[in-house]
């Protein structure tokens, strides 16, 4: 399995996954046409897709999905919430998603699963190969847009080979930066973005000796800096040359799960 993302940030977000057998997009939160130029880099085809699916309907999530949707058929996978507030449950290639099921694509097992965040029905996902008997199964975690961590979310994202995960402010500059109180209270608050420090913590309490990749991800550009999520991160995971940060608008090169 290898994965690589065209931008992660709160001006969009999309990743591609793929395997042997499978190739997905998660979100797709940047609009039709620097999709299509990030797709050719990683020479990719819109119509070689074989799924998309969404996390939640804010537009850093879905900003391109109208357009990828009506000009190619591939199915599209999202919660019924999701579906209904993104104004897209009416399309022919829509399957709702149930936070209890999994949904298989050729050979590759993805499990959403219930976040914290202030959207009508977000999840993140666990995504999983189901291989052929001689080799190991490979496991990649994405956990980005969530305000705080529960029992459930380190019990799904134990045993992650990879894991792309949210740091998105620092608390300092958060607290002395542009926002209004208003945004800065919803960012903080339990449905809103994890910190640097809370990314730390919840980084701490999964099994995390065995991650090959770590991304540092969906940072933010007023109220954070990488170097800070990254400082954050080692303190935990002291492996800087297994960690990656995704970059708003070049996200990162493909990563491959050994
Ligand atoms: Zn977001
Ligand atoms: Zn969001």
């Amino acid at each position: 399995m290898r994965f690589s993302s065209l931008g992660s940030g709160s001006r969009g977000n999309a990743l591609i996954v793929e395997s042997s057998q499978a190739r997905i997009l998660i979100d797709c939160g940047v609009a039709l046409r620097p999709l299509r130029e990030g797709l050719a880099q990683l020479d990719i085809l819109p119509e070689s897709i074989d799924a998309v699916f969404i996390t939640h309907e804010h537009s850093d999530h879905i900003k391109g999905l109208k357009s990828l949707a009506r000009q190619y058929a591939m199915p599209l996978y999202m919660t019924h919430g999701t579906a209904i507030k993104s104004g897209l449950d009416h399309l022919p290639q829509m399957n709702i998603l149930s936070h209890f099921s999994p949904v298989v694509v050729g050979d590759l097992l993805i499990q959403p699963v219930t976040v914290p965040h202030d959207a009508r029905e977000p999840c993140q996902f666990v995504i999983s190969t189901q291989p052929a008997s001689d080799q190991a199964a490979k496991k990649l975690g994405i956990l980005t847009d969530l305000g705080s961590y529960t029992p459930h979310i380190i019990e799904s994202y134990q045993d992650c080979d990879a894991i792309i995960l949210e740091c998105n402010y620092d608390e300092s500059m958060l607290q002395n930066g542009p926002y209004p109180m208003s945004l800065k209270q919803r960012v903080k608050g339990d449905w809103g973005h994890l910190s640097n420090t809370q990314a730390a913590e919840l980084l701490s309490k999964l099994q995390h000796q065995n991650i090959q990749w770590l991304v540092v991800a969906h940072i933010s550009q007023k109220n954070n800096q990488a170097a800070l999520a990254c400082e954050a991160i080692k303190a935990i995971f002291p492996h800087h040359e297994r960690m990656r940060v995704a970059d708003q608008e070049s996200g990162f090169d493909w990563l491959e799960i050994a």
